[in-house]
């Protein structure tokens, strides 16, 4: 996934890449990807100094934070970065400095590797607690069946007691 310095006209250039599932590593046991992680980028430069600004898009496997069922997650991410050229003794030193949404970046050898960036901020981009569906019902925490599938009897009266601060709101006027 790089894009040469030199081929970057000053009026900007648009890039596509395909790159495959195992080209990015994700940490075990978060999700796993299930299909190529499509990126569109434009590019803009002075001189060395290139601004890019674009989307990636990948499907993930993942566990459902509620009922534990494997489930197919699609993540668009945004990417935003300024990329400047050091010297590769200096490249070694550095470290990627973020700020808000917008991350800054090095390069050197005259070509910038799109990948470190968007592997960085799928991860980040991925939901903390991920559903399989918005009303996913869960797992019965007495008999432990699937709520989506299976009805149970086990009922759970102080499930529905709803808002806890009602009472409090309703002592105030
Ligand atoms: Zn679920
Ligand atoms: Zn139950």
């Amino acid at each position: 996934m790089e894009i040469q310095i030199k081929d970057i006209p000053h009026s900007g250039k648009d890039y596509t890449f395909e790159v495959p599932p195992d080209s990015i590593d994700l940490p075990k046991g978060v999700a796993s990807l299930n299909s190529s992680v499509k990126t569109e980028v434009h590019c803009t430069r002075r001189e060395t100094d290139v601004y890019i600004v674009g989307n990636s898009r990948a499907s993930f496997w993942t566990e459902c934070s509620r009922c534990l069922e494997n489930t197919a997650l699609n993540l668009r991410v945004k990417l935003e970065g300024y990329f400047q050229q050091i010297s590769t003794e200096k490249m070694a030193l550095s470290e990627e400095v973020g700020e808000e949404d917008v991350g800054y970046y090095y390069y050197n050898n005259n070509q910038i590797d799109l990948l470190p960036m968007i592997a960085e901020i799928l991860v980040l981009d991925l939901p903390t607690y991920p559903l399989c569906d918005l009303n996913c019902q869960g797992i019965c925490p007495e008999c432990g069946r699937n709520k989506n599938r299976d009805t149970c009897s086990c009922g759970n009266p102080q499930e529905h007691q709803g808002n806890p601060f009602k009472s409090f709101f309703q002592n105030e006027d």
